[in-house]
């Protein structure tokens, strides 16, 4: 179990969680020693699965949430952790052990924060969504999460502040043709050749960049695969291009799916799956004071993290956490030390002394 040493030094905390393995689906051990870590304190303490959440009763005016997963992508000949110099290497040390170590770490040791607190350790976010727990969480008992009027979401940042998250889209569109001998190739239709109006529309975009409260979010829209063909011998009858959309949070799913449907008009086009974008939320005022907590400006978030679970929630939220993104799910993953220590630094300093 988590020693009072261990769970007194964020970074000590980073390395320990790192060494409890805990790939997606594999929580139980991590959770059952984050539960134990939690259960010597005053917050009310709940367990859904492999996710734990824990509550201040401060009856404090506001309420953040200070939210962190548990879980890994498969390991890569990279755990357990290992320290060089300034550097702390392994799998899970920037996405996002160092995060949910800030959050543990004060969780147990700041009995007087100035906001109450919801702290979420959640399972099963590297994988389908339709696991992952803070959905399930968000799903089954959204009242633990929705008296909170800001989110942090420890994911690796590099220190930085990334507002809001982009959203994703992917479709299929599909040409159909008719098979035919290729050595009478006249007597077929081949649907891999009409899809090249697809590839040709793609080429010709141009995406857009928008500034939403000073982040700029920019746009992407892509052929992620194309497949297609029977045989060496044979002219194929279908040939499907999977899109994928990056777009940013100025526009719903809906409209995303329309844009699309807009640039491949008069093609067969199915949406095959769907995730919403956040806008930034940088106007609720404990993001505000967390902005000026950092001292730095924000950027848009690229990528898509649970921030916008949060923004279905009605709860603005923002990312912000030691590691480095770039290196998320790589071999060489790491975390600089200093950056974990300055982490948990400024979110005690957001939670403790205000403005
Ligand atoms: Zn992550």
């Amino acid at each position: 179990m988590l020693s009072r040493d261990v769970l007194a030094d964020p970074v000590a905390l980073t390395r320990a969680l790192v060494d409890i393995e805990s790939v997606s689906g594999n929580e139980a051990d991590i959770a059952d020693q984050v539960q134990h870590a939690l259960s010597g304190t005053a917050l009310k303490v709940e367990r859904f699965g492999h996710t734990i959440v824990a509550r201040t009763e401060l009856g404090r005016p506001e309420r953040v949430v200070l939210a962190g997963h548990l879980d890994t992508v498969p390991h890569n000949d990279n755990w357990p952790s290992r320290t060089e110099g300034n550097l702390l290497h392994g799998c899970g040390t920037s996405d996002m052990k160092s995060g949910t170590a800030i959050a543990l770490h004060l969780a147990v040791t700041e009995p007087e924060p100035r906001h109450d607190v919801t702290y979420v350790f959640y399972e099963c976010e590297e994988v389908d969504s339709a696991r992952n727990g803070l959905k399930i969480l968000a799903d089954g008992r959204p009242a633990l999460l929705t008296d909170a009027s800001f989110a942090l979401l420890l994911e690796p940042t590099h220190g930085l502040v990334e507002a809001g998250c982009q959203g994703t889209l992917r479709v299929l569109a599909r040409t159909m043709g008719r098979r035919a001998h290729s050595a009478r190739s006249w007597l077929g239709d081949n649907a891999i050749h009409k899809a090249a109006p697809i590839l040709q529309r793609l080429l010709g975009y141009e995406a857009r960049t928008v500034i939403i409260d000073g982040c700029e979010f920019r746009e992407g829209l892509n052929a992620v695969r194309v497949s297609g063909g029977v045989a060496g011998n044979v002219i194929p009858d279908e040939c499907v291009v999977e899109v994928n959309f990056r777009f940013a949070p100025d526009r719903s799913e809906e409209q995303a799916a329309a844009h699309v449907r807009d640039v491949l008009a008069g093609f067969e086009l199915e949406v095959v799956d769907s995730a919403p974008a956040a806008l930034p939320g940088l106007d609720a005022p404990p993001a505000r004071e967390f902005l000026a907590a950092i001292g730095r400006p924000p950027r848009a978030k690229l990528g898509w993290t649970d921030v916008a679970r949060f923004a279905e929630l009605g709860i603005p939220g923002l990312n912000y956490g030691p590691g480095d993104p770039n290196l998320a799910h790589k071999q060489d993953e790491h975390v600089e030390i200093d950056k974990i220590v300055e982490g948990a630094d400024v979110v005690r300093r957001w939670l403790t002394t205000g403005p």
